[in-house]
Order: C-alpha cells, then structure tokens, then sequence
C-alpha cells in the first residue's frame, strides 16, 4: 500500500467542488427505477431523435473495415464532407467529439485562468460548467421573460477580461431564436461570438455565412439532435480560418473516432431519410404544441426546435413531472431562475404525443 493517501489535497482548489452538469440517463437505467420495461418507456427528455439513425448508417458502421486503425487527425474526408453541407471550405471546419467537445476546446483556447465568459441562461448548461473547467468566470446576463437575449446588459458585462459569450439559437431549452441583429451588435464587441446550432435542421436559420465576414464568429453544429447520433459524438464546428490552425493544433489528434467519422459521413448520404424524419419530427412538434394547449394550466412556448418548453401554471411542475415519470415518461423538468416549474418535452413519435396527453388528462 502507498503511503500517499490525500490525492484531495492536490487537486486544483477551484475545481475540487465543483457541481457536475447535470445528464440524462440512458433508457435501461430509467427502465429499471421504475420498472418498466424499456420498449415501453417514452424518453422524451434528451432532445434526441426517436426515429433514430439512417439505416445505412447502421450497415456502413457493420460494413467498416478499418476499427483497428487510429481514423485521420486531420479529419479530411468527414470536412470535406461537412462542407459541403454546410456550403463553405473545409478550411473552415473542425469536428469535435460531439460539438460538447468543441464549446470544451474553444474555450481552451482563448481563456487564460481568470477570462470571463457572458452566460444568457436559461440556457444549455455545458457553457458555465465547461468555463469552470477551463479556469474561467461565468458572468450570467439573464435572458428576458419572453426568453430574448438582454443585448443592452451583455455590452454592459463587458470588460477587458470578457473573451467569448455563448448564444445558443435556437435555445435550450425555450426554443426560441437569436436575431441576426443582435448577433451583428454582439460581434462589434472585442470578442468571440459562439452561435450554437445544435437544432439548427429543425429551423433551418443560421449564421453560417457571417463566419465569413467575421473574423470573431463562431458556429457549433451537432449530428445528435437530427441526425440521431447522440450516442455516437459527432460535432462540428464553423470558424474563421486562422482558429481552425490553432484548434487543429491544440485537439487531441483522433479526437472524433471512426465509428462517428463512419455514420456522419454516411448520414449526409442520406439526407432524403433524415429530412423526412426532420419534417416528420417538426409536423409533430406543432401538433404536440396544439395539443398541450388545450390545458389550461399549462403555458406553452412557441419552438423552432425538437422539443417545447411549457411552465405549469399551479406551481406542481414538480409533481407533473415525478406522475409522468411512474408511467414511463420521462421529461425534463427545470426549477433554475426563469425556469420556475417549467417541463422540457422532446418532440417524439405521435403515439408518443398521445401518451404524454392521455396521462396529463389523467391528472387534471
Ligand atoms: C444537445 C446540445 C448540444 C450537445 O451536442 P453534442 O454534439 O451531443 O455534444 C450542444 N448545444 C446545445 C444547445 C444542445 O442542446
């Protein structure tokens, strides 16, 4: 036995507390705490894609010859790939580990301990947590009522010590858009704007080509969410040229396996099958808006995502949520500031919809 026994004591004194983020679990885990089976449960609590990947995705992964190699640290096929998606130069393009990986590097990248990072919460909690981790301060400018980015507040939060504020449009998890305006007003500050498309397929509006014009833009992008690879890691990112020497150099070299280089490229294969389960997901989310709306007690928001923020009216989110969850649906339910018994419901299948409401209407 080693004599060495306090690793606490060594651990850096500004991350030895910190509060992990928050996950979801995986649907065996919630399967077996309430003890229903997983083909039963509704898993509508991690914006991830119920229809799943395409196909050929699942027969390009079986059919790949080449696991027992390290894949290409310069991603060169998947970038080339991604931009022609995307409609830029692979120049522009790196891919991340999922684009958690990517709000991860940039932040590594321009945050000497200390640098402040403007947070608009209610938002996407990995923006304060990844700044913890890379030695920086979150200082939170609040979002609106209806949701809308104090721009007039995040001027006045500036200093000499801001590096780069995240915007996630639209946002997790109200749903709602940044304007272009604001994104042009925010990049006249000295510093690196992060527009966050993660549901950008289930909108279609983006900032991709100010990146072009901007030398301090940057646009994160996912497969997660539309292209249902969540569990995979495939994450890419829009930047200025000269950022992306600098992240290619400083990422871990094969930092997107081939697996995720496999099933994005192949995806973007099969845009036919993924738009029609996009279309079919976004059909659904106003369907699922109009029914949520015949209860009284509960306000829906408006969503240009794939999933609805609603707040409960009498105060018992809380309560709605634990009742949903002893009949297998799972939702996520928030109580931060702005969030006051508020429930977060991915958009699913119809006959998921239909469950949500029939155990709603139960509970009235
Ligand atoms: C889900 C989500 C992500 C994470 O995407 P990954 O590619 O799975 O890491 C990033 N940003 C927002 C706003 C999200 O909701």
């Amino acid at each position: 036995m080693s004599l060495f026994q306090d690793s606490e004591k060594l651990i850096r004194r500004d991350i030895r507390h910190i509060e992990g983020y928050v996950p979801i679990e995986p649907t065996e885990i919630l399967s077996k705490q309430v003890e229903i089976p997983p083909d039963k449960v509704v898993k509508l609590d991690g914006n991830e894609n119920p229809y799943g990947c395409s196909e050929k995705v699942r027969q390009a992964l079986a059919n790949y010859e080449y696991y027992h190699l390290y894949p290409d640290p310069e991603q060169r096929e998947l970038r080339r790939a991604l931009a022609e998606y995307v409609g830029v130069g692979p120049e522009y393009i790196v891919a991340g580990s999922g684009s958690d990986e990517l709000i991860d590097l940039v932040l590594r990248l321009f945050l000497e301990p200390g640098d402040e990072v403007i947070n608009c919460p209610p938002t996407f909690g990995m923006y304060s947590f990844s700044t913890s981790v890379c030695r920086g301060l979150t200082v939170d400018v609040p979002r609106r009522e209806d949701f809308s980015i104090d721009v007039p507040g995040i001027k006045k939060a500036l200093n000499k010590n801001t590096k780069v504020i995240f915007i996630a449009s639209p946002n997790n998890p109200s749903g709602n858009l940044v304007s272009e305006g604001d994104i042009r007003e925010l990049l006249k500050g000295n510093i690196i704007v992060v527009i966050d498309e993660a549901y950008f397929e289930f909108c279609g509006v983006t900032a991709v080509r100010l990146v072009m014009q901007h030398a301090n833009l940057i646009v994160l992008r996912t497969f997660s969410k539309w292209a249902g690879l969540a569990g995979l890691r495939a994450g890419y990112g829009i930047f200025p040229a000269d950022i992306v020497k600098h992240l290619m150099r400083i990422k871990q070299p094969y930092n997107v396996n081939c697996a995720a280089q496999v099933a994005a490229l192949e995806s973007l294969r099969d845009m036919d099958y993924l738009r029609g389960t996009i279309k079919a997901i976004t059909a659904e989310r106003e369907r699922m808006i109009g029914e949520l709306s015949q209860f009284t007690w509960l306000k829906v928001y408006p969503s240009q995502a794939n999933f609805v923020l609603c707040r409960v009216l009498d105060g018992e989110a809380k309560r709605v949520h634990r009742k949903l969850r002893q009949k297998g649906i799972f939702v996520r339910y928030f109580d931060a500031p702005g969030l006051r018994d508020c429930l977060r419901i991915s958009v699913g299948k119809p006959e998921h919809t239909d469950a949500l409401v029939v155990a709603l209407k139960d509970m009235c």
